[in-house]
């Protein structure tokens, strides 16, 4: 089997590449997601770009071939043809799939980026052999997926596994879904950044470490990775920013352990670049609070293994099992 693109369009990167029948990533395509307020024809645009860029490797034998599968970062609906709504992309009923294949002129398969993400951990990383999996990514939101006996649970209208908007804080920071108080602006890459500027902002030595893992003084300059990096270096204040949105992983967990039961818990997305500093505490949260603990297991916790490229390997994978050329092994 030949190669298949796959897309993962986040509220920050759009990340593109191509994927061999064995989820490997022979070679990437990058782009930054363009401001929330662009229109919804320059993310597609971009999409497009990357893709024909990939393409381009291609022999031209093959080519025309080539799977596409993208995962988006909003609510896609149940026939996997629209983006309904997405609260970090301008997308609200929008026809991707369509657009996409107008654009492209072949098939194209779309999917929600943390259902690419789940798919591409249960066939190939952390997920494997998981009769029970959920999967969540961590990016500039919380995306989620709910995997059963290697099915992906989409619900009624393809829209379960949102768990990034649980609201955990009545009142509390405001959502770009319109909503206060949602999982996600506690415990996400949006999180990160924001306690790390609150520590460069005050100044002094607490925001030292910081200063030195890249940003300087420009608080808006300021990413995630920063913070794990600095926090890597042995910073105490990015470790303690860690701990915190660890800590605010597992709270929000222990909802989601304790409705689903699943065996596994697999945590992707970029900020997962985090490893243990973040999980630790996560682990630790959910022991201590999940209902039941003490008569029931409470499911390991670990780092998605295919790390920030789950989605764009999941997304491939997802487009080359519509391929009728290709054939399913699950
Ligand atoms: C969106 C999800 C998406 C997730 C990760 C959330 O804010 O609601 O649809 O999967 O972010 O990108
Ligand atoms: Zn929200």
């Amino acid at each position: 089997a030949g190669p298949a693109v796959g897309v993962d369009v986040g509220g920050t990167h759009v990340k593109a590449g191509l994927v061999d029948a064995h989820g490997r990533v022979t070679s990437e395509a990058h782009r930054r997601t363009p401001a929330r307020t662009a229109a919804a024809a320059v993310v597609e645009g971009l999409v497009v770009e990357v893709v024909r860029e990939l393409l381009k490797q291609v022999p031209p034998g093959v080519r025309a071939r080539v799977p596409v599968g993208v995962g988006a970062a909003g609510f896609v609906d149940a026939d996997r043809g629209r983006v309904v709504f997405a609260p970090h992309l301008s997308w609200r009923d929008e026809p991707l799939r369509d657009t996409l294949e107008a654009r492209l002129g072949r098939p194209v398969v779309l999917d929600n980026d943390a259902h690419a993400a789940a798919w591409a951990e249960h066939r190939f990383g952390a997920g494997q052999g998981e009769s029970h999996l959920v999967v969540l990514t961590l990016g500039t939101g919380i995306g989620g997926a709910i995997l059963t006996h290697g099915r992906l649970q989409r619900g009624r209208h393809g829209l379960a596994g949102e768990f990034g908007h649980q609201q955990l804080v009545p009142g509390g920071l405001p959502c770009e879904c319109g909503n206060q108080g949602c999982w996600e602006q506690y415990a996400s890459g949006r999180a990160l950044t924001r306690l790390a500027r609150e520590a460069l902002r005050v100044g002094g030595p607490a925001g030292a470490g910081l200063r030195a893992a890249g940003p300087g003084d420009d608080l808006s300059g300021v990413t995630g990775e920063h913070v794990w990096r600095a926090a890597r270096d042995g910073d105490p204040t990015s470790r303690r920013i860690l701990a915190e949105v660890g800590r605010w992983l597992g709270t929000g967990l222990a909802g989601v352990v304790g409705s689903l039961d699943p065996g596994t818990v697999v945590v992707g997305g970029g900020v997962s670049g985090a490893g243990d500093l973040l999980l630790d505490p996560a682990r630790e949260t959910l022991a201590g609070t999940l209902v039941g603990r003490g008569h029931r297991p409470v499911p390991p916790v670990l780092a998605a293994r295919l790390g920030p490229r789950a989605g764009v390997v999941g997304a491939a994978d997802l487009a080359r099992r519509r391929d009728p050329a290709s054939s399913p092994s699950t």
